[in-house]
């Protein structure tokens, strides 16, 4: 069992991300088993939740004449429009009832400003709002984040290069992740993470004893 200052950061294990979903990420089922025997290896494991208002800035329906997957401008930047998804208070949004992690010590609920989205469980995408996550693991003494979920390329990896940036060692965990690979988006993530030093792990290595 890792220490208290190693946390698991499950990334938006939700309906609307599976097959099926409103937002489906190939395969996207596929993390609930590693998910699963990961999270017994670690004492500490916070969960994220992407929890939008159906006026949410990055649904395409909300942008008359836009189309899911196109991009808009937004104050803070682009943004990727998607299907609606998430929303608050829907099946959709809710955590996938085949995750098994009682021990799971907290939550963090993201993109629930209307006007801004969230991928990183850090900080909102106008990278300055913080979720309050760095201030918690700041508190209950993490050291290393190790970030599994949904997608590899988007929420993990935004959630990642934070955790990094907030002063964490950071590891993405591949085979407990899955991407959605838009244009390109997976192999930029990637290379963004050799990059900035971020380790990728297969689930056998984080539990192995190689990986103290
Ligand atoms: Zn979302």
């Amino acid at each position: 069992m890792r220490p208290s200052s190693d946390v698991l950061l499950v990334v938006d294990v939700q309906y609307d991300f599976m097959p099926g979903g409103a937002l489906a990420v190939p395969y996207g089922d596929e993390v609930i088993a590693p998910i699963n025997r990961l999270a017994k290896g670690f004492s500490h494991v916070v969960l994220t939740q992407d929890w939008h208002p159906a006026n949410h800035a990055s649904f395409a329906v909300n942008h008359p004449g836009s189309h899911p997957f196109s991009r808009a401008h937004m104050p803070y930047g682009e943004q990727v429009l998607w299907p609606a998804h998430c929303v608050q208070g829907t099946r959709g949004a809710e955590l996938h009832e085949g995750l098994s992690i009682p021990h799971a010590r907290m939550m963090i609920r993201k993109g629930h400003h209307p006007n801004v989205d969230s991928y990183s469980a850090f900080v909102e995408a106008d990278r300055k709002t913080p979720t309050g996550l760095t201030g918690y693991l700041r508190e209950t003494g993490v050291k290393r984040v190790f970030v599994c979920g949904l997608a590899t390329d988007f929420c993990v990896a935004w959630s990642a290069l934070d955790a990094l940036a907030c002063g964490f060692q950071s590891f993405v965990v591949e085979d407990a992740s899955r991407p959605i690979d838009l244009d390109g988006s997976l192999e930029a993530a990637w290379l963004q993470f050799i990059d900035m030093g971020i380790e990728r792990l297969e689930v056998e290595e984080v539990l192995g004893a190689a990986m103290v």
